[in-house]
């Protein structure tokens, strides 16, 4: 179902309350709009389930403090909220969930947020998976920032204009995403998810190095390669050793698992470790609920 602004079924709770459709929270002089100072994490319901969704509501009130903010909700009260939002929509919806702080106001400095200012909201609302059907991936020349220049700790709203630049910029040279590198020159991330390699029967992916959002799905899928036996090993990466990889995938929680099927301008084929990891995944996600 889609409202007369363009936007898919969206439920969100704010201030106390429920409120159908894009719910308006910001006023001209919230901190957020202004400096910057949202954080949100990304959870999924699909198939009737919401693998790791403390995780994700534990990642947002560590995100909040990360930036200064006061977490409002414990880990609990977000899941039974997410409960709650989800009776709104059908039982087999496939929902994005976003759960948010921000600053509402500057503190004295004008510049900090006021923690005491912190609020929240949550955001529910239908989004299709990607099919796994693979996509194409290029090296970007923009880099991740480091500890020291940005608040790389936190999933925040404001490290994401240069993601997105990165995508924009790989998209006008033909591919769907690209390989993000640290300043050191270090495969850091793709835009939006975690990437993986595998090399003559084992799997790598970048070590964490405080660059990049090593994400919920990536430590998952760790977890579960090596429950099944899978070397995985996290170590430095160069483009290169993704150039010269067997198989390529990424995991992320919008969809989870996919495959890379193109890296410049080699062909990859979908791998079996590409095909474990997702068939571990979805049998993790329905074992958990
Ligand atoms: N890196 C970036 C930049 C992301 O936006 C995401 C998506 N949240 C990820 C990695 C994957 O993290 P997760 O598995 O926790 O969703």
């Amino acid at each position: 179902m889609t409202s007369a602004q363009g936007w898919s079924a969206t439920w969100t709770f704010c201030d106390g309350a429920w409120h159908e459709g894009n719910a308006p929270l910001w006023g001209a002089r919230t901190h957020a709009i202004w400096l910057g100072s949202s954080v949100f994490d990304g959870a999924r319901v699909f198939e009737g389930v919401a693998p790791d969704l403390d995780l994700h509501c534990a990642r947002v009130n560590a995100s909040a403090q990360a930036m200064s903010l006061r977490p409002r909700l414990s880990v609990e009260e977000w899941v039974g909220l997410v409960g709650e939002g989800r009776k709104r929509f059908a039982a087999n919806a496939t929902l994005y969930v976003r759960p948010m702080y921000w600053a509402e106001r500057a503190g004295p400095m004008a510049l900090p947020p006021d923690p005491d200012s912190t609020r929240f909201a949550l955001t529910l609302y239908e989004a299709p998976m990607r099919k796994p059907d693979g996509f194409s991936i290029t090296l970007s020349p923009f880099r991740r920032p480091t500890a020291e220049t940005a608040p790389v700790e936190a999933k925040a709203g404001c490290l994401y204009p240069n993601n997105a630049r990165a995508m924009l910029e790989a998209q006008s040279r033909g591919f769907d995403n690209c390989i993000m590198c640290d300043a050191a020159g270090n495969v850091a991330e793709l835009a939006n998810s975690n990437i993986f390699m595998a090399r003559d029967g084992a799997v790598f992916t970048p070590i964490p190095n405080g660059t990049f959002l090593a994400g919920i799905t990536r430590r998952r899928v760790i977890a579960l390669l090596r429950e099944a036996g899978v070397e995985v090993v996290e170590t430095v990466l160069r483009y290169q050793d993704f150039e010269n990889a067997d198989e390529i995938f990424s995991t992320g929680n919008a969809s989870k698992v996919l495959p890379v099927t193109r890296i410049g301008e080699r062909a990859l084929q979908p791998g079996p470790f590409y095909r474990k990891a997702r068939a571990l995944y979805w049998d993790f996600a329905h074992a958990k609920g």
